[in-house]
């Protein structure tokens, strides 16, 4: 039977009738790094064990910057490949890449029929490409309505969110509560999707000292392993402090990458180093570049074995698949019958 996250308790808050969902969407669109690792992915492996949930590779939200067929069909199995090595337990939870419920672009175009362009105008993505003289597509414009769209498919009641994705599931939030006051009959036919925040994780910076991001070119990957990854900690910026003299933990790039890897003993065993003198940054970088190795060996060895057998990482992700497509199909034919879209078929 399919699991249609509806329950019958007589709703007194706006989601009171509606069993809680996990929902997430990851983009495929670069090399996973440390910043997506600690602002997002460790919270989705620590949820997907704890509540029903949908994570799905965000395929359809990559084309908005991504027009290379190969890279797009690489990012995606490694965002499958990296979940998986990193703890993702496909038994206890769904991954699924979003092209295989395509559905969610039909629940896209009725939220674009109400969603007010003057809503979208003021979007984050949008305005900073228009912003940097760049001319958006009106996929980027649309960006938070597919969004909206991933989420309300599948009946999400909870949303693991960055501060930087706030604007866009208030978007949701908004959709979500026009479609029940337009449509509902007083009886909300969608959760309000709320935010989940489990750790409010401080920006993780770049090698460059500016945030971690694939558009600024100053990451450090998940899985970058050897010569690749000892090259990126070695040109992490510092201050030029010399040596021998006494440095400040808290405002150094190395230190605020140490500190996310590092047990309490180790972080303050390095934070007093630093506050002593005698402690270089060449010595804080090789600790960082051990640490980063330690902490991800076990998942590295996995993601290795995994890469070796592709056929297992394409049925999860089409079993996944197949459990988003019928928990959409249930909460699209409520949608349907609400909006009075008549299915013959
Ligand atoms: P990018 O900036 O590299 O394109 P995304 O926008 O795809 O990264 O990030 C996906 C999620 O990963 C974000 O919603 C955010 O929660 C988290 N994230 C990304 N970069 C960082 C960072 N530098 N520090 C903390 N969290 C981050």
């Amino acid at each position: 039977m399919t699991n249609t996250g509806l329950m019958s308790a007589p709703p007194s808050d706006p989601n009171a009738s509606f069993s809680p969902i996990v929902v997430s969407g990851i983009q495929p669109s670069g090399t996973l790094h440390l910043g997506n690792y600690f602002g997002a992915i460790r919270q989705h492996i620590a949820l997907h064990e704890a509540y029903e949930s949908y994570f799905f590779i965000v395929n359809y939200h990559a084309l908005t910057t991504l027009h290379d067929a190969e890279a797009l069909r690489r990012y995606s199995v490694d965002v499958a490949l990296d979940y998986l090595a990193l703890g993702f337990d496909p038994e206890k939870s769904n991954l699924f890449l979003q092209s295989d419920v395509p559905a969610v672009n039909e629940l896209a175009w009725i939220f674009y029929t109400m969603t007010p362009v003057s809503q979208l105008e003021k979007g984050v993505s949008y305005k900073d490409k228009v912003a940097q003289g760049l001319s958006a597509n009106a996929g980027l414009f649309n960006y938070p309505v597919l969004q909206a769209a991933d989420i309300l498919i599948y009946g999400g009641t909870r949303v693991p969110v960055g501060a930087d994705q706030k604007q866009n599931l208030e978007i949701c939030r908004d959709l979500a509560i026009r479609f029940n006051d337009r449509f509902g009959d007083g009886t909300p036919v969608l959760p309000v999707p709320e935010p989940y925040i489990l750790d409010d994780v401080a920006v993780v910076p770049g090698v460059d000292g500016r945030k971690m991001s694939k558009s600024y070119g100053n990451t450090i990957g998940i899985f970058d392993e050897g010569k690749d990854l000892k090259k990126k900690v070695m040109s992490i910026i510092t201050d030029s402090t010399p040596l021998e003299e006494p440095k400040n933990p808290d405002t150094c790039n190395v230190f605020a990458l140490i500190r996310l890897f590092a047990d309490d003993s180790k972080r303050e065993e390095v934070a007093a180093a630093y506050r002593s003198g005698g402690y270089g940054y060449g010595h804080a970088k090789k600790e960082l570049l051990s640490l980063i190795t330690d902490y991800f060996a076990g998942a590295r060895e996995k993601r290795h074995e995994l890469a070796q057998n592709p056929s297992y990482v394409q049925d999860v992700l089409r079993e996944g698949g197949r459990k988003g497509r019928a928990q959409a199909h249930a909460w699209m034919e409520r949608v349907r019958d609400a909006v009075g879209l008549i299915t013959t078929y």
